[in-house]
């Protein structure tokens, strides 16, 4: 087998119950932990994982029609970015971004090999905290700190 280039790997993702599931291919634009408040609310967790990908290297791999499987809607006072959650098991697994026409997918829900890892993590692991101002929890690893987004916001470590 010929080794795959980095940017024709995919990456497979699900919701808890596997109703709704979808590939990602490539490098992706960012891969942060992210600690904002809206994560921290919707995840239930002092941070998540967070992977943009560009809209092209996004696609649904569930059956259709996507309206049975998931409801889409808008994120709170963030009316231009799409949330997709299942309708079974009630978990969210992707966020749209209209204006920036982009994907973001939680690493949490990447598909994992034998050992429990996963697959290919190099290649897509963060690389920043970001909106580490509001942290519910401390991280004392080697990746830089942002009070928000990374790259245009304070570095805080
Ligand atoms: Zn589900
Ligand atoms: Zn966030």
């Amino acid at each position: 087998m010929s080794p795959t280039a980095e940017s024709e790997i995919v990456f497979r993702g699900s919701c808890y119950c596997s109703a709704i599931s979808y590939v990602v291919k490539g490098k992706p634009i960012l891969s942060a932990y992210c600690h904002c408040t809206l994560c921290q609310r919707l995840a239930a967790s002092p941070c998540v994982a967070t992977v943009h990908f560009p809209a092209a290297a996004f696609n649904w791999t569930h059956s259709e029609p996507h309206e049975d499987a998931f409801d889409m809607y808008p994120v709170a006072n963030k009316p231009w970015k799409n949330r997709f959650r299942c309708k079974s098991c009630g978990a969210c697994v992707a966020s749209f971004s209209t204006t920036k026409f982009k994907y973001s997918v939680w690493a949490g829900q990447l598909e994992r090999n034998e050992e429990g890892q996963i697959k290919n993590w190099d290649l897509i692991k963060p690389t920043a905290h970001m909106f580490y101002g509001t942290r519910m929890l401390d991280f004392n690893d080697d990746l830089p700190k942002w009070e928000g987004y990374e790259g245009q916001s304070k570095r805080l470590g």
